[in-house]
């Protein structure tokens, strides 16, 4: 080699480095900043009566032979929600079983991307696990609130003991009681699966912009037309796509402070027990009140009412 040329193929050598790491280096940001995904968490409750093919509690009840296939449409459903969630950009999934063992869904059996919350009792019950980290919540197989017709076992709660629930002066279902718990941490719900009138309700209460994907369609409180199985899962699939990848039109269900609440029991005896606790009233013989500012506390003081009513 010419010595002469030496410095100028040195120079041109660094040159070459400085430019390639440059370039690298751009790359390397770029790669980044497309890698780099902001989170998006999202919170499903999964309840039972609104799944695709249950019609009957028996269906719903672990000592019956017909819960065993109810469980497994159950995951399913869900299954087919959690792939269109994370097909519309969503990051990370929080699935909480919410029916009442909260042992339905097999753990194995959930897309193995998901978490899941499995068992009770649990302080947040149908919604344990929501907190502000999440950017949406979604409710799978939801059903309407008592005494709605026609419905898929319509029932608030406890079918057994809660003839109807009132916040601050509105008769509400599960969808409502558990989405003011979403609003409360700012989070709305963008998705509800269920019978045809569940999905109803939900618009009613939640806002007309939900994304509402029905599975059924009731002919009675122990019939319905399922819709065919082949459209339900691909509808749930592309519903939560859609909801997920349009969350700027959702806004959170947040009631207003004070909570007036009002259970109505079945019967008269069912509200005895609730007197004990200091700050509610009777308003009718089957009928218990208390007030809140705070959604949560009242909140639990509604199920822990239910609980005494339920063991009385
Ligand atoms: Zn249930």
């Amino acid at each position: 080699m010419n010595k002469k040329l030496r410095p100028i193929i040195g120079t041109c050598f660094l040159g070459f480095l400085l430019i390639t790491t440059f370039l690298a280096s751009g790359q390397a940001q770029e790669k980044g900043t497309t890698l780099v995904k902001k989170p998006l968490k999202v919170f499903v409750s999964v309840d039972m009566e609104g799944i695709w093919g249950v019609v009957h509690g028996n269906q719903c009840s672990a000592d019956s032979s017909e819960y065993q296939l109810a469980r497994k449409w159950m995951v399913e459903d869900t299954n087919a929600v959690i792939t269109g969630l994370f097909a519309g950009g969503a990051t990370e999934v929080v699935v909480n079983d919410s029916h009442g063992s909260m042992r339905n869904i097999i753990a194995s059996e959930l897309a193995p991307r998901a978490m899941l919350i499995s068992g009770s009792p649990k302080p947040f019950s149908m919604m344990e696990g929501i907190d502000s980290s999440f950017q949406a919540c979604v409710f799978v197989g939801y059903h309407a609130r008592a005494g709605s017709a026609p419905a898929i076992l319509d029932h608030t709660i406890s079918g057994a003991v809660i003839y109807s629930i009132k916040i601050n002066g509105i008769e509400i279902p599960e969808l409502g009681i558990n989405g003011a718990i979403a609003g409360y941490y700012h989070v709305p719900v963008v998705l509800l699966t269920g019978d045809t009138k569940t999905g109803q309700q939900a618009k009613e209460i939640l806002g007309n912009e939900i994304v509402a994907v029905p599975v059924k369609e009731a002919v009675g409180r122990f019939a319905a037309r399922n819709y065919p199985r082949e459209k339900v899962l691909a509808d749930l699939k592309e519903g939560a796509r859609k909801a997920i990848s349009s969350l700027d039109k959702f806004k959170p269900y947040e009631l207003k402070s004070p909570y007036q609440f009002e259970v109505n029991f079945h019967n008269s005896q069912q509200a005895e027990m609730g007197l004990l606790i200091p700050g509610v009233k009777r308003i009718s013989p089957r009928t218990l009140s208390f007030s809140t500012e705070d959604y949560i506390e009242g909140y639990k003081l509604l199920r822990a009412l239910i609980s005494l009513g339920s063991a009385s």
